[in-house]
């Protein structure tokens, strides 16, 4: 979302300095269409009265008199120096004192450039007669090849930043006309610049001054007048030795987007704080939720290892003995291979609780399992079915070798002697022993099997084992089961 953010701001400050520039050379355009015509215009007045002149040099005040009305708006004073630099003639005045003006840079230009016929824009003056500030435009009055004098044609400055002042070109934006000589001859702006124009020289390294680069153009960086950055575009009009510059300030064009910008900016970081905050409670919750299951998954357990072991003896629990047998039964049956179970019952429990006690029996109990443990495989699966009756999964056992392990069962018990607090004590225990018949036994039919030889185990005696010798029978009436004692 940054980066995208990024492009478009950085693809919309071009756009909008673009048309910045655009802005700015357009304008250029037209001042310098305005002082082109206006120097055209008063360049031909110029040589008008020059050639009537020629004619007749007295003439100078009646060719003024009906000439000026058509330029009322342009010219301030028209006049005209004798070769000495004496003001001999204006159309401001009738010259009741002598005015001497061989000081002026536009009466010098003239006679120290005899045979130049050239039009001299001069930079603002003081008029001595007309009391105004204004811009001289100049040309020599030749005769016969001799220098006779000067006519001047005055604009007031005012007719320039008056024109000016009516363009707008922002609060912060510039428009000026500057002599290649680098003084400004005219300039307006919303700010005050006539105390900064005054004496003023714009500095030699602007693009402008430097004829070698292109009559127009642009440059960035601090104005000469009141060094506030800006825009600039300039046209060179060089054969009047002038400059039209326009300067537009960035701070102002580009103030609508700045503010766009900061907007964007903020939206964006407020979508980007909502998104951590969204993150972060996801992140939390999920962290969460994996500690809850954990935790959930850790009682599961446990509650899974409470139900499914005794806890008295630390035997198989009976809910999980039968289902440990029904599994491994259904597997035996998958793979064709052979499964016996055995149920072990204490011969007479209820007089060892009558002789020592319950507590002395349950210790019996928990000894019996020790036993019985320590005897079987680790792949055997031993339970406790209830009371004093105990089963025994053999996975991979048949008959043959289930009997030889429940009598190796009974013969441990019947040679261990348990200790206790009331002294030792010695039990026995009777088994019954079932092989599944494939296709015949299911885990309840193989129960009753072995029940039905545990019932006649303890019906023939007790402390023995006996076989189930088929299905679907008890033992008693397939006739006596296998007896191992
Ligand atoms: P038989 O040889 O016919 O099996 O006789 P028996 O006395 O062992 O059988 P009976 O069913 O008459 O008695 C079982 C006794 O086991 C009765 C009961 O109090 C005792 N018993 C059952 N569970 C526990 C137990 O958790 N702890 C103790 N101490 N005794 C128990
Ligand atoms: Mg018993
Ligand atoms: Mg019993």
């Amino acid at each position: 979302m940054w980066a995208i953010l990024n492009a478009w701001l950085k693809h919309e400050s071009e756009l909008v300095e673009q048309a910045a520039r655009n802005d700015a050379m357009n304008l250029a355009i037209a001042f310098e269409e305005h002082v082109h015509s206006v120097v055209r215009y008063a360049d031909a007045l110029i040589q008008d009265v020059r050639e009537e002149l020629v004619k007749d040099p007295d003439a100078f005040q009646t060719i003024a008199k009906t000439k000026l009305p058509r330029y009322e708006t342009l010219v301030g004073q028209l006049a005209l120096i004798d070769a000495e630099g004496w003001l001999v003639g204006s159309s401001l005045d009738s010259l009741a004192k002598k005015v001497d003006l061989s000081d002026r840079e536009h009466f010098r230009v003239h006679r120290d450039n005899l045979g130049q016929d050239q039009l001299f824009v001069s930079k603002p003056i003081l008029g001595r007669v007309s009391g105004i500030w204004s811009i001289q435009l100049t040309r020599p009055v030749i005769n016969d090849g001799k220098f006779s004098g000067v006519v001047v044609l005055s604009i007031p400055v005012t007719f320039f930043t008056d024109f000016y002042k009516q363009i707008n070109i922002g609060s912060h934006g510039l428009i000026a006309l500057v002599g290649l000589d680098r003084v400004p001859r005219a300039a307006a702006s919303s700010i005050n610049l006539d105390a900064r124009l005054d004496g003023m020289v714009v500095p030699g390294d602007r693009p402008y001054f430097d004829s070698t680069k292109p009559d127009k153009g642009f440059y960035r960086g601090p104005s000469a007048i009141d060094h506030l950055d800006r825009l600039t575009a300039y046209r060179r009009l060089k054969e009047a030795g002038l400059v039209v510059i326009v300067q537009l300030s960035p701070a102002e064009y580009l103030a609508a987007s700045r503010e766009r910008r900061q907007f964007l900016i903020f939206c964006a970081a407020a979508i980007s704080i909502l998104l951590l905050a969204f993150a972060s409670f996801l992140y939390f919750a999920t962290q969460r939720h994996l500690k809850n299951t954990a935790a959930l998954k850790r009682a599961h357990d446990s509650l899974q290892k409470i139900i499914s072991i005794d806890l008295l003896t630390g035997a198989r629990s009976r809910r999980d003995f039968l289902e440990t047998l029904e599994s491994e039964l259904g597997r035996s049956l998958r793979h064709d291979a052979p499964l016996s179970l055995v149920l072990l019952d204490i011969d007479f429990f209820k007089q060892v609780n009558d002789t020592y006690g319950h507590p002395i029996g349950d210790v019996v109990l928990k000894e019996l399992s020790s036993l019985c443990s320590a005897v079987l495989r680790t792949h055997d699966v031993f339970g406790r079915l209830g009371g004093e009756e105990f089963g025994l999964i053999l996975p991979h056992t048949d008959a043959e070798g289930a009997m030889l392990v429940a009598e190796k069962l009974r013969v441990a018990v019947e040679n261990a002697v348990i200790p206790t607090d009331r002294g030792p004590v010695r039990i026995t225990v009777s088994a019954g022993v079932a092989s599944a018949i494939p296709a015949v036994d299911d885990s309840s039919r193989l129960i009753v099997r072995a029940d039905d030889a545990l019932y006649t185990a303890k019906q023939t005696g007790r402390n023995r084992v006996c076989f189930a010798s088929s299905a679907g029978s008890s033992p008693q009436s397939d006739g006596a089961p296998a007896e191992i004692n």
